[in-house]
């Protein structure tokens, strides 16, 4: 991947009577590997701009310099198509972009493997716990071999427990397979424990308020004085907002 880059970003949208301003200015730059977390207090912006990001939505003005072609996106509320097996909704992205059959089933019969799925393959995702429907999620967004893998509060509907589980998975397959991540976060000790890089909006309009490189060393120690540390400076950006 190329240095994929937000210059400029502005969003407004346009409603009957009135237009409201909910980016203004935002440049980051995404560094090839790294696992970079969006944080904000809620209604900055960010959904809007990781949307704006993958290309799912226009800027007002600004430009999305070196988009690589290959993104997967996980939704806070999974978005699995309820008619679709496990399987099915794992392989849709890859069958929509032409992959022969072959490719397909072994693509995903991996990350069904990887994201401790085996089993659940001919489940609808009524049938599915909020884990394991996010992890479908996760698996559907990795099946594509994304350059980036792009999260939207991933872990907001889920319990505290299952939401650490999957977070240490997610870390896991970052880890193994070097893609870059952005994910969009409100909680700063999910930044803390996440991210090599934490970019921290201001409130509405958001715009990019400190860009702080996470130095914890891995694995991260929820319990240290230092993780704590970190999570205090974050809350402290938020709260002076
Ligand atoms: P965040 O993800 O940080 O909570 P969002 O990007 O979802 O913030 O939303 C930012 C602001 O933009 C909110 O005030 C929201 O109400 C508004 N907004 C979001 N989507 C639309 C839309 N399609 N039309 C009009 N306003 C919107
Ligand atoms: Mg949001």
């Amino acid at each position: 991947m190329r240095t994929f880059e937000l210059q400029h970003i502005v969003k407004q949208y346009v409603e009957e009577s009135s237009t409201e301003l909910i980016l203004q200015d935002v440049n980051i730059s995404v560094t090839p590997g790294e696992f970079l977390c969006l944080m904000g207090p809620s209604g900055c912006g960010k959904s809007t701009l990781l949307r704006i990001m993958a290309g799912l939505m226009e800027p007002t003005s600004g430009h999305v310099v070196g988009r690589p072609d290959r993104l997967g996106f996980v939704f806070q509320n999974f978005g699995l198509m309820p008619w679709l097996t496990v399987s099915q909704n794992i392989a849709f992205g890859l069958k929509m972009a032409g992959a022969p059959a072959k490719q397909v089933t072994r693509t995903v019969n991996r990350q069904i493997e990887a994201l401790g799925l085996k089993g659940l393959e001919n489940n609808h995702p009524k049938e599915l716990s909020g884990g394991q429907k996010q992890r479908v999620g996760i698996a559907r967004a990795l099946a594509v071999d994304p350059d980036v893998l792009m999260l939207d509060e991933a872990f907001s509907a889920l319990d505290t427990a299952t939401a650490e589980e999957l977070r240490l998975d997610l870390l896991k397959v970052w880890q193994e397979t070097g893609t870059t991540v952005v994910m969009v976060t409100h909680s700063p000790e999910e930044a803390a424990q996440m991210a090599d890089r934490i970019v921290v909006f201001s409130a509405r309009p958001g715009s990019v308020d400190q860009v702080i490189t996470n130095k914890l060393p891995r694995p991260r120690h929820l319990r240290s004085a230092e993780f704590f540390k970190l999570v205090d400076r974050l809350e402290g950006y938020i709260r002076s907002q």
